[in-house]
């Protein structure tokens, strides 16, 4: 005899969904409790499904599921947050694209404390669909996310000499994931990226502050796009593939 199924009800929000056989859907959640993970949402794609409710990319939903031997079975779904800008504004929806996209790269199924990275996730949904400038919540997420994925980056003293940083221009080293000095910045010839004054301000400052701190601070688009060329430039490295909704982003900005 097969033992019964283990179900169990949670949070979740959809990061990718795709066609699975003739009417379901294969989702990938990120849940509080049981971090990432694959499910089945049977009957997705009938519109008459009445149990299934929207499962719509970047909402968060409630779930029903049954546990499974390969992946859980979606057996109810209900919306609770829609994000419904995310779905109107092709900016928001493309940052809101990014940011799923680095959170399914960098966690891996059974982490250990999903819950940080969930409640993450869900305040940037909630800051990239509202804020008047989301570009300042996704520079926040970027740094909040190399945290909790355990790649903090060294801002404060040079990580070659382990000296304190003078206010000056430096270069950021993408594989010691940090701050070099000008005098120790010719010991790596590879992997390095010049890192300005004013971006290293503001790198510090999105590292010890808190959101509600930084949302109302004003800077320049130039200044954003290098603190984003500085953060995204290490996490590329960290993930060594480029990520496709970097290019969809970059190319956004350029028409
Ligand atoms: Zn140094």
């Amino acid at each position: 005899m097969p033992r019964p199924e283990r179900v169990y009800r949670t949070p979740a929000i959809i990061l990718k969904r795709r066609d699975f056989g003739e009417a379901d859907r294969m989702l990938t959640i990120i849940t509080p409790l049981h971090g990432k993970q694959d499910v089945l949402a049977k009957g997705a794609r009938k519109i008459t499904s009445t149990k299934m409710g929207h499962v719509e990319l970047f909402t968060r939903v409630d779930l029903l599921i049954n546990a499974g031997r390969d992946f859980g079975i979606v057996s109810q779904a209900e919306m609770t947050e829609a994000y419904q800008p995310l779905r109107e504004d092709l900016t928001r929806g493309a940052y809101a694209a990014f940011a799923a996209e680095m959170l399914d790269r960098f966690i891996e199924e059974g982490e250990e404390e999903p819950r940080a990275l969930f409640t993450l996730f869900d305040e940037t949904l909630s800051r990239i669909a509202h804020e008047p400038n989301p570009r300042l919540a996704v520079i926040y997420y970027e740094m909040r996310l190399l945290d909790l994925a355990g790649f903090r980056p060294e801002v404060q003293e040079c990580v070659i000499g382990h000296e304190a940083i003078e206010a000056q221009d430096q270069v950021f080293s993408f594989v010691d994931g940090g701050v070099i000095c000008p005098q120790h910045a010719p010991v790596r010839s590879d992997g390095i990226t010049p890192l300005p004054l004013a971006t290293l301000k503001l790198l510090r400052h999105v590292q010890r502050s808190r959101y509600a701190q930084l949302r109302n601070l004003e800077i320049s688009a130039g200044l954003a796009d290098d603190a984003d060329r500085v953060l995204l430039g290490y996490i590329t490295s960290l993930l060594e593939r480029r990520l496709q909704s970097v290019d969809f982003i970059r190319r956004l900005r350029q028409s």
